[in-house]
Order: C-alpha cells, then sequence, then structure tokens
C-alpha cells in the first residue's frame, strides 16, 4: 500500500466495496469502508482508485435522492431497501441529452467559474456549466446543442497550449472547500416564513443556525420547515444519521408542495441526501461533506442556497467511532480532540461571496445544522463546538414541546448575531418600524417572565392593571404570533408583510388598552372584547386575504372608543 495516499478512495475485496484511506503507517492503511463489510475475509485485493473521494457535478442532481457518497437511491422512495452493496452507479445521468446553450464563442478568454453555457435543469433552475476553477485560457470550440454530460461542449486552450475538453459535468472532492473570489458581509435575510424565526431571531442568506434540542422537541419538524418555504433557490437536504421514515416522508411531501416563491413544485430545486440510522455509520460522516460541496456548487452558480444538516451530532459520532477504532487520544467525552475544528471548518464553507469568475455573481451558502445532545445536555461537546462557530441560536426546549407549544424555540435564550443587519434589511423592506414593534415585543415577553415570578410569589391580585395587561399581551405573543403549526395548512408559512401586520396588530391592541385603562376601563372588559376573537385567528388568515389582517386596527380603534365613551358615561 505504500504508493497509496491518505484520503484516496479503494475498492476493497473482489465485491467492491467503497472505502477511504484514513490513515497510512508505512505500507499499512487504515481503511473507512462506507459499506457493511461482513463476508469479506483475508486475501482479498484492495485497489485504490488514486482520487479523494469526491462528488460529480452536472445538470441532473436537482431533484435527486443520494446515499452519503452520492449514489443514487432511486427506491428508497418504494418503501425499498438502499443499494446493493459495491454497486457504482452513476450520481447523474449519463445518457440524458440536455440542450446545451453556448454563451461564449471560440476565441473568447475564459477564467475558472465563467459560464461558458447554460442547460435548463428544472423549471426554475438554470444550470449553469462553469469553467472549472483551476482551468483558464481561450475557447477554441464550443456549439450549443443536445448533450450528455460526458460529452465534450467545448475545449479550451491553455496559456502552455494545451487543450482542455470541457463537459457539462465535473468532479470535486468533497473534503475541498470550492474557491470563491471573495466573502462578503450578509445584509439579506433568509426569509423562512417562520414568525418566531424571521422576526424574532432571522438567520441572513450566507449564515449559519444551530438548532440544539432534546428528542422530540422539534427539530426535524422546523429542518422541514426551513427546507419547504425559505426562499433560498436551491435546497440541500441532508439526513443524516435520523430515522429512515422521515426522509420517507420528506420524499412523499415535498413534490405535492408548491413552493411560494417560484409557484411550482418544491422538488424542482431541491437535492436529498439520506444516511439514515438504518444505513452503514461511515457514509454518515461523508454525507455532510457530499451535501456541502453539492450546496457550494449551486452557490459557484451565483444561487442562494441552503442547507440543512438533521443531524449534525450522528456525523459527530461517526466521527468518534472512527477516531476510537483508530485509537487515537480520545477528548472530551470520547470525541476526538479535532472535533471543535471539524465542525468549525463545516460551517465555515458557508458565506455570502462573490463568485470565481470575471463577471459580478453573487452566491450564497447558508447551513443550519440539528444537533441532538444526548439527555438534552447542552454543556456536551458537539452542542458548544457549534454553538462557538454559528452565529444564531435557536434553542428547543423540552417544557415548550411538552405544553405543545411549537415551534418550542425559547425566545429567551435564543439569539441571532446577524439581527442589526437584518434589523436593517426589513425596516427597508417591509416597514419601517419592524425592528421597533420587535424589541417592544421581547421588552414583553421578558418583562412576562419577571412578572410571572412575582405572581407565583404573591399572587396575580398583587399586579397594576397595567403589568397585568403586560402579561395578557405576552399571552398572546407567544399563542397568537410565536406558536406556529406547521402542520395547518396556511399557518405553516407567514411572509414576512404577514408577520408585521401580526406583530402590528397585537401590539396595537396593547397600546389601546393601555390608554382605555387609564380611562377607567376594567381589564376584563378589555380582555372579553369582540376583536379578541378575531386577533387569535389571524394565523389562519391566507396570504391573499392580508387585509382582513390590516383591517383589524381601524376595528379595535372603534370598539375601544365605544368601551372609553361607555365608561365616561358610567362615571358621569
Ligand atoms: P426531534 O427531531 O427534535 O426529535 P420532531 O421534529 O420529530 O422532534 O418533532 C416531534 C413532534 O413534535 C412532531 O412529530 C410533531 O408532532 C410535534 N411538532 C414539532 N414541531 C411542530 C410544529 N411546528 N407544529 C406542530 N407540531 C410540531
Ligand atoms: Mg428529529
Amino acid at each position: 500500500m505504500e504508493e497509496a495516499n491518505i484520503q484516496d478512495v479503494v475498492e476493497v475485496a473482489e465485491i467492491g466495496l467503497i472505502g477511504e484511506i484514513i490513515e497510512m503507517n508505512k505500507d499499512v492503511a487504515s481503511i473507512q469502508v462506507y459499506e457493511e463489510t461482513t463476508g469479506v475475509s483475508p486475501g482479498e485485493p484492495v485497489v485504490s482508485t488514486g482520487a479523494p473521494l469526491s462528488v460529480e457535478l452536472g445538470p441532473g442532481l436537482i431533484g435527486q435522492i443520494y446515499d452519503g457518497i452520492q449514489r443514487p437511491l432511486d427506491d428508497l422512495a418504494e418503501g425499498g431497501d438502499f443499494l446493493e452493496r459495491g454497486v457504482s452507479a452513476d450520481a447523474i445521468d449519463h445518457q440524458k441529452k440536455w440542450d446545451f446553450e453556448a454563451r461564449v464563442k471560440p476565441g473568447d478568454e475564459v477564467v475558472g467559474g465563467d459560464i461558458i453555457g447554460v442547460v435548463q435543469e428544472t423549471e426554475v433552475i438554470e444550470h449553469r456549466i462553469m469553467v472549472p476553477p483551476r482551468l483558464s485560457g481561450t475557447i477554441t470550440k464550443i456549439e450549443s446543442g443536445a448533450f450528455t454530460v460526458v460529452d465534450t461542449v467545448a475545449q479550451l486552450e491553455d496559456s502552455q497550449g494545451k487543450v482542455h475538453d470541457l463537459k457539462m459535468s465535473q468532479r470535486w472532492p468533497v473534503r475541498t472547500p470550492r474557491p470563491v473570489e471573495k466573502k462578503k458581509d450578509p445584509i439579506r435575510p433568509l426569509v423562512t416564513g417562520q414568525r418566531i424565526i424571521d422576526t424574532f431571531f432571522p438567520v441572513a442568506k450566507g449564515g449559519t443556525a444551530a438548532i440544539p434540542g432534546p428528542f422530540g422537541s422539534g427539530k426535524t419538524v422546523i429542518q422541514h420547515q426551513l427546507a419547504k418555504w425559505a426562499d433560498a433557490e436551491v435546497i440541500i437536504y441532508v439526513g443524516c444519521g435520523e430515522r429512515g421514515n422521515e426522509m420517507t416522508e420528506v420524499l412523499n411531501e415535498f413534490p405535492e408542495i408548491i413552493d411560494p416563491n417560484t409557484g411550482k413544485s418544491l422538488m424542482q430545486k431541491v437535492v436529498l441526501i439520506a444516511n439514515t440510522s438504518n444505513m452503514p455509520v461511515a457514509a454518515r460522516e461523508a454525507s455532510i461533506y457530499t451535501g456541502i460541496t453539492l450546496a457550494e456548487y449551486y452557490r459557484d452558480m451565483g444561487y442562494s442556497v441552503a442547507m440543512m444538516a438533521d443531524s449534525t451530532s450522528r456525523w459527530a459520532e461517526a466521527l468518534r467511532e472512527m477516531s476510537g477504532r483508530l485509537e487515537e487520544m480520545p477528548g472530551d467525552e470520547g470525541y476526538p480532540a479535532y472535533l471543535a475544528s471539524r465542525i468549525a471548518s463545516f460551517y465555515e464553507r458557508c458565506g455570502i461571496v462573490d463568485c470565481l469568475g470575471t463577471d459580478d455573481r453573487e452566491g450564497s451558502l447558508t447551513a443550519i445544522g440539528a444537533v441532538s445532545p444526548p439527555g438534552g445536555d447542552m454543556s456536551e461537546p458537539v452542542t458548544q463546538s457549534t454553538l462557538r462557530i454559528t452565529k444564531v441560536y435557536w434553542g428547543l426546549d423540552y417544557d415548550l414541546s411538552y405544553a405543545r407549544h411549537f415551534p418550542a424555540i425559547n425566545w429567551l435564550k435564543s439569539y441571532s448575531l446577524y439581527q442589526e443587519s437584518m434589523d436593517d434589511y426589513f425596516n427597508k423592506n417591509i416597514a419601517e418600524d419592524f425592528s421597533r414593534l420587535r424589541i417592544q415585543a421581547m421588552a414583553l415577553l421578558t418583562e412576562e417572565d419577571s412578572l410571572n415570578e412575582i405572581v407565583r410569589l404573591v399572587g396575580i391580585d398583587s399586579l397594576s392593571a397595567q403589568d397585568q395587561l403586560k402579561l395578557f399581551t405576552a399571552k398572546s405573543l407567544r399563542e397568537d404570533f410565536l406558536q406556529q403549526n406547521a402542520f395547518d395548512d396556511i399557518d405553516t408559512y407567514c411572509s414576512a408583510e404577514k408577520q408585521y401586520y401580526m406583530l402590528k396588530t397585537i401590539l396595537f391592541f396593547h397600546d389601546l388598552a393601555n390608554e382605555a385603562l387609564d380611562h377607567g376601563v376594567y381589564l376584563k372588559e378589555i380582555e372579553t372584547m369582540n376583536v379578541r376573537p378575531r386577533v387569535t385567528r389571524m394565523r389562519y388568515i391566507a396570504e391573499d386575504d392580508l387585509d382582513q389582517v390590516k383591517n383589524l386596527a381601524q376595528e379595535m380603534k372603534e370598539e375601544f372608543a365605544a368601551l372609553t365613551a361607555a365608561r365616561e358615561v358610567e362615571d358621569a
């Protein structure tokens, strides 16, 4: 094995199991085999492919479902088992002909990242064929027409006079980040249609977010919600070490979803990677890299890409298992000492960037990782290493999910370090008082917590009417705004505009109620006003009927005016 290199992909045994060399000691190689190794016996051959673990990139990726090392899993949807061992199928169809439309002509100078042509990959994705990153020179031949991904569509002569065949597909090693021109500061939110996220803890396009939470607290549901509704142009969804039926659910559900951003089926912009708990543990580690490499590839085309990984803890556990087998020095809780740097280098592949190439293309890659701390213990190494690097923390709370408050994101503990720049965006694009309302709402929710402490000690009657109103409004914020039912056809998605009007309505009620209290109206009268049930039902008003939410303000004003007038007459 002396000529082999660490990270080379090898084929093990007659049946050709796929593995990766993870350690070399003179001519002894340790190989991580990505499949079940039962039946492999001494004396069987091991052949190195001489190349690191890589993925095939080109038109035909969208709409596919792959395992952790990019083998197509076509029959997963039928509830069938995964691939037979040792099968190496092409990741993208090599027979299918695509209509290639050339965008450069012979004689043009091009550099890595330049778009030489496009292919309509799905109804919503124009696949941009790029010069591979490290290549540059003069186009000597190019033609539009129908080609397969392995046909030569163009030729390029580099400065040494060497001619390169350009195809629509290229390979890329998954553990190497794809290069970009320059990283920039995130300034736009990834609008997810989830109220607590967009309004209170927004993630930027190009940002990173973590969702730690105990079993059953709603991590998977949130990841599904983000995949369905986030305004990213491409979605890469990685199911890593979690239940297989959840991926089957995704497969059945996603094609039916109409993406509010494109008006087309969601599957027109999604790639799925499944390495569920019933599949070999080893490929779990690779699946995260396969996912992020596909994501980077679409980012390079100039798209906003979002990747969900559920769960990164299973990936870290695979890392721990490999490290244990190699008898490396264990760190915290048996995880290898390099755990934190592995997690960091994964999230560092995110960002909003100027794409490689001569034109001004901007692409973004956002990653959202679920973390499953055993027993919900947040001090464990995977959670801690993740929180050190991700800029948004959506902390799921067992108590909230137990009380069926969903999404069970704890509003007092969660945070977003993008808040300030996202405020600018929302104030400019949705309404100028967006951030003011958010701050007012959060202040009420925070105050609720301390007022409840007093109530527990001395009872509700010890509070002033104004403080009791604060509790009333905070409850309304929790139940009518923060709670969002993922399984309700309307409530499942809420545009940023609707979020704004809902919040504004709840807080406008609060302000009017405060004035009414000053005029001697009783809190009891306020709590039972006719308009209250309509506030509660705002969540279920369709986006098309947003006027019904907007009109509530006027109705409230009138009802409050009547209440106050009646009180004044009585007092007189
Ligand atoms: P986890 O992945 O953290 O183990 P799940 O995402 O599978 O938890 O959620 C567990 C259950 O909680 C779901 O099956 C669902 O019944 C409920 N749930 C979670 N989030 C929501 C939500 N937003 N709306 C309604 N129900 C939810
Ligand atoms: Mg889950």
